[in-house]
């Protein structure tokens, strides 16, 4: 959907409105700070286009009861896709940003990118359409990808899906006529999510750390996550803990994700001999990998956990270690209110979160001193689709779409 240029004047209205809620027109001229015809020309204005509707009458007493004016969930909408490893998610919301519906489904077997696309397509006309929207309603699209992805929404890599240099962002809006935002990596797109709508949703500022199949930490203030120059901010899988560690997939030696990351655990595990593993572990270890190394890792953890099998309770206890220093990099970098574990190794494990947990308040200059609280993830991937179309929806009513057109 084009977006109308609006004048000013009627931005202004819009974004009053949206912002109070269900308002009585006569309240508007004051808080705009214009005169009442103005903004009653404003109001008609967007009530014939469709943009405000009448919500109900409020009583005040004496006099004629005022209309309520609030803006028309149905005039637009936004939409949220996460294409996940093996899922695909979809959110709608309103032009008000409550959510509509959503739906979730398997990939299906072909993962190319065009059969993603159609999948795609299929599945938001279905989720659109139990909303009573239409494609050509759509005000603006997040689509959320589990890999890395440039500024000009072209997904580069996403190991899962086999994709390399898909332009994701472009094949999106061409389809739907409206701005798509694309996200890579799960923490950037968790980070978002846990702070619009998890763990993080009352705090000011949060860590999201995240330990799976890579790691790193993202950090949000206010609502705003830090990118940094070069949308690297917070990648603390590729910082040296062990000089002389194992090769790491970017060159190095000893990168935190060379020696704690999922994928380095199970290489770890599997370097151990046969009989120190206990038999789940075992079984899972012939198993192709990739799909079972988040099930090795809880496996084999649970078990050292449990008992003490010294080998595994050795990796187990260094790992922790690992964890825990770049958890106190990222309060040390970010001094947050809040560090959110989250990734399979921490979903899997609550004696790794516990001993995370313990051991970063060794870490950490002035623990005491600080307030911050160390909590499990809350967002799951749904979560991640609904939180993308909000935050598409909250991108379109900042920007200034009154601004260029004179009033
Ligand atoms: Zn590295």
């Amino acid at each position: 959907m084009v977006v109308p240029s609006v004048r000013p004047v009627d931005w202004q209205v819009l974004q009053v409105v949206r912002r109070l809620g269900a308002t009585p027109q006569h309240k508007l001229a004051e808080r705009i700070g214009r005169q009442r015809s103005t903004v009653n020309g404003a109001v008609q204005r967007l009530l014939s286009s469709g943009w405000l509707n009448r919500a109900g009458q409020a009583g005040e007493g004496r006099g004629r009861p005022a209309i309520l004016l609030a803006v028309n969930r149905r005039v637009g909408c936004f939409a949220g896709i996460d294409i996940a490893a093996e899922e695909l998610h979809h959110a709608v919301v309103g032009a008000d940003g409550v959510l509509l519906d959503h739906a979730s489904s398997r990939l299906g077997e072909d993962r190319t990118f065009e059969a993603v696309l159609n999948q795609i397509d299929l599945n938001l006309r279905g989720v659109l359409s139990r909303a009573g929207m239409e494609p050509g309603k759509l005000l603006g699209l997040w689509a959320g990808v589990n890999g890395v992805v440039d500024e000009r929404g072209v997904v580069v890599t996403c190991a899962s899906l086999g994709w390399h240099n898909e332009p994701l962002g472009d094949a999106l809006g061409r389809r739907y006529g409206c701005d798509v935002l694309v996200q890579g990596g799960a923490p950037a797109m968790n980070a978002a999510a846990e702070s619009l709508m998890g763990a993080g949703r009352d705090v000011d500022s949060l860590v999201y750390y995240h330990a799976g199949r890579g790691i790193a930490a993202r950090f949000v203030q206010r609502g705003q996550p830090l990118a940094g120059a070069t949308q690297r901010a917070g990648e603390l899988g590729h910082v040296v803990v062990e000089p002389d560690g194992p090769k790491c997939a970017c060159g190095n030696n000893g990168c935190l994700e060379a020696v704690a990351s999922g994928p380095a655990l199970v290489a770890a595990i599997r370097r151990l001999p046969r009989r120190d593993l206990p038999e789940a572990v075992r079984t899972l270890l012939r198993e192709p990998d990739g799909q079972t190394a988040a099930g090795i890792v809880q496996a084999a953890f649970g078990h050292a956990a449990r008992r003490a099998n010294r080998p595994l309770a050795a990796l187990f206890a260094r790992a922790t270690d690992h964890l825990a220093m770049g958890a106190a990099m990222a309060v040390a970098a970010y001094d947050p209110e809040v560090l959110v574990l989250g990734g399979y190794l921490f979903e899997g494990s609550p004696a790794l979160r516990n001993g995370v947990r313990r051991t970063i308040q060794k870490m950490v200059l002035d623990w005491d001193k600080r307030s911050l609280k160390v909590v499990q993830a809350e967002v799951v991937s749904q979560d991640r689709a609904v939180g993308g179309a909000a935050e598409v929806c909250q991108g379109f009513w900042a920007s200034p779409h009154g601004a260029p057109v004179s009033g």
